[in-house]
This record gives C-alpha cells, structure tokens and sequence, in this order.
C-alpha cells in the first residue's frame, strides 16, 4: 500500500474565490519541493491535500522537506482507505502503535454528511475496539496519543497524530519584493517573514571589497542558501559599493555618511525590484536598536525612492528576533564576525536624527545616479535552489 501524507493548510487564508488559486500555488511548490522523493501524485481530497507516495519514500527525508513549505499549518502521515467503519477499525487495529501510550482518544472530522454514523459515535465505537484490543486508557480532555480519522466523501483518512508545519501562505501568492540582506541577525528574519507570507524575495547584499574582507558576501551567500530552502530558489546580487563609499567621504561629513550610504542602497535596491517585478523591499530594521533606526532616520533613508519598505521586525524586540533566527537556522552563520559595509570611513556616532534638509545638500553635489548606475554594473548575481545549489556566475 502506498503511503500518503495528509496536509492541512491554513483554512481562514484559504477560504473564498482565492482557494483554487492558493491551493494551485501549493501543490506546483509541493511537486517541486518533494522532487526526487517518488510522488505519485497530490490529490485534493475536500478542505485538504494528499501527498501519495511510493512504497520507497524516505520519511525523514519528507518531512524534511516539508518542514520549509509555506501555506500548511500542520501534516499527518496517513493511510487512506474506504469510507467504510470496518475498513477503518481494521486498519487502525493493524496499524496502532507497538508502544502503549499512556492515554489515547479517537478524533474524527466527518467532512462527508452522509456517512451513516455521527462523528460521537464513530469515535465511542473505535475507541471501545482499541480499547478491547489493546487496554489503553482513554482520556478525552490530554490525550498522549490522538488517533486521527478524516472521512471525506468517497475515502477515508487515519493517523497518529499531527506534525506541525511550515505556516504562513503558499511561496509565489504575496508576489515579489527585494530584500535587504547584511551579514547580520536580524535582515534574514525579516526576509524569511515576508516570505512566509507568500512572497518570493529576491535577496540584496551590499559589500566594500575590496576595502573590506570578503567575509560578509560569504555569510549573505549562507544565509541565501537557507533562505532558498523556502522558495526553492533565491537569486543574491552581490553590489559593491566601496569605492562609492570612498568619493562619498570625499565631500560628505563623516556623521552623514551612513545615512548616505543607505539612501543609496535602497535606490539601488530600488531599480533591482524595478527589473525583477518586484514591488516592495524588505530591512531589518527594528526601532531604536542602533542610531541608524531612529523613525527620522528612518524617515529620512526612505524618502530617498518612491517604493515601499516593509520592516516586519520594526517592533520586536531583540531577544524575540534572536530566537526566531535561532530556529530558522540563521543565526549561528550571521554571529561570525565580518566587517560591515556601513563601518567604512564611518564615525563611531552617525547622526540620530538626521534632517531632509542636510541629507539633500550633502548629496547635492554627488552624481547618485551614476553611482547606482556604477554599482550595477559591477554587481554579481548567484542563484540558490535547493534541494540543489548551483551559481550562474555574473550578469
Ligand atoms: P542586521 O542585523 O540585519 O544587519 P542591523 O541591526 O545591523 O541589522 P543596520 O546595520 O542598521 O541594522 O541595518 C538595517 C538594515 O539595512 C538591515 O537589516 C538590512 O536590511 C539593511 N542593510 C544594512 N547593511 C546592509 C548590507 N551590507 N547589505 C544589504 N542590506 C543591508
Ligand atoms: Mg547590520
């Protein structure tokens, strides 16, 4: 018998004259995701979908998988069989857990009204058979184990429990934005927060070699490559802006330059979404963390362009952003010390609360437009996919 996986996404996100199209999204990414693990198909059993397997599928190696796919709220590895009581005590009977639990209970979803039992009976009357097969101890309100069983229309569904997953909505249904991605904590948090929430980031890193080591690009290319695992691929520029940096000291005060440098990533930043149809960027930027993320400071590097910033980590605090980076796997690659663009020919004390006005007349004089112009041309761009990862060299 084949083994199948039984995926519940998020329902309210789902509901409506969107679901079809969400539900589409879900299962190109899933075939895509799971590619290499023998799928035979995904079907679309009512308010769910099965991932039937081969008889040779690596769990561990499903689940693994699964665990970076946005749009499911949790997952069961199931056996499906008819809609028929028999057919499911049997099966249940078989298939029970060597291990006695300390308590168990019977959950049912009746999503197909026609089956001739009511859900409560359906569950009182497999808990009695377990429970003369085996002895276990029911217990209604803190089960140890829950056994699971779905009928639908036409089939029926059961398992051992529920494994959670991935959340937020399926890749490609938020559309497109750039992120902004340093070598720090916290930008591949707010990166993997918007791609949560369907969208497909493109990923930006901004670097001063060869004034500064190449230790940044390195991390910004590991942190892409856990990124990708959750779009399946992810494109990285690679921008250097060390020399622009450099005619920028020529004429700007040093308490300026940092916000003169961010003006000019997201230009930068700007016209790469502008070529890749994306319509948002994404920073890391948290609220009154260091200087540079005060709200005028803020204020003042977004005004630079005309698209919106999204900063999802704007109100959390530290330890929060830590932990999330933590589980998501970021973490250990974005503490390796490297040497941050924004330290260049920079002061120990930007400005705080830097005003329109002194921005302006500091870039006045600069021909910022040239200087994108510049940095584009000498960018690099690299793809990551996963599971394979490959580079496609320079634009
Ligand atoms: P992070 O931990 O993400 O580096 P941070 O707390 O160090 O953030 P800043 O250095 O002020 O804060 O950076 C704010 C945001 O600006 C970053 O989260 C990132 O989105 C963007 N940014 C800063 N430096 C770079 C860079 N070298 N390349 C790309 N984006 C950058
Ligand atoms: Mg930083």
């Amino acid at each position: 018998m084949a083994a199948s996986i039984l995926l519940r996404y998020q329902e309210l996100a789902l509901k409506g004259k969107n679901r079809p199209w969400f539900q589409r999204h879900l299962i190109r990414h899933l075939h895509r995701a799971l590619a290499g693990l023998g799928v035979r198909e995904i079907r679309v059993p009512m308010g769910r979908l099965e991932v039937v397997l081969g008889s040779d599928a690596s769990m561990a190696e499903v689940r693994e998988r699964l665990k970076h796919v946005f749009g499911l709220a949790n997952y069961s590895v199931t056996t499906r069989v008819a809609p028929d009581m028999e057919a499911l005590v049997s099966g249940i009977l078989r298939d029970l857990p060597r291990e006695a639990p300390s308590s168990f209970r019977v959950r049912v979803r009746r999503a197909d009204k026609q089956f001739p039992l009511r859900t409560p009976d359906i569950e009182r009357e497999m808990g009695r058979r377990i429970v003369e097969a085996r002895g276990w101890p029911v217990n209604l309100s803190d089960p140890a184990l829950t056994i699971g069983v779905e009928i639908v229309p036409g089939e029926a569904y059961y398992y051992f429990g529920k494994e959670p997953g991935a959340g937020g909505l399926p890749t490609g249904t938020g559309g497109r934005v750039v992120a902004l991605l340093s070598g720090g904590i916290d930008s591949p948090v707010a990166a993997w927060r918007m791609m949560r929430r369907g969208c497909k980031a493109t990923l930006v890193h901004f670097h001063s070699a060869p004034f500064l080591s190449r230790a940044s690009q390195d991390k910004a290319r590991e942190l892409a490559r856990v990124l990708a695992r959750y779009q399946l691929s992810a494109k990285l520029h690679l921008v250097p802006i060390g020399e622009i940096q450099r005619q920028i000291t020529l004429s700007v005060p040093g308490a300026l330059r940092v916000i003169l440098y961010r003006r000019l990533m997201l230009r930068i930043a700007e016209r790469i979404a502008l070529r890749s149809s994306a319509h948002a960027l994404v920073t890391g930027d948290v609220l009154g963390q260091v200087a540079s993320q005060t709200i005028e400071n803020m204020a003042v590097t977004g005004a630079a362009i005309g698209m919106p910033i999204f900063r999802p980590l704007i109100g959390m605090d530290k330890d929060e952003i830590i932990a999330e980076a933590e589980r998501l796997g970021t973490y250990s690659i974005s503490i390796v010390p490297d040497e941050d663009c924004c330290t260049l020919f920079t002061p120990r004390h930007p400005v705080t609360r830097a005003r329109h006005g002194e921005i302006e007349d500091a870039e006045r004089g600069l021909p910022m437009e040239e200087f994108v112009d510049t940095a584009l041309r000498s960018s690099s761009l690299e793809r990551f996919t996963w599971p394979a990862v490959g580079v496609v060299g320079a634009v």
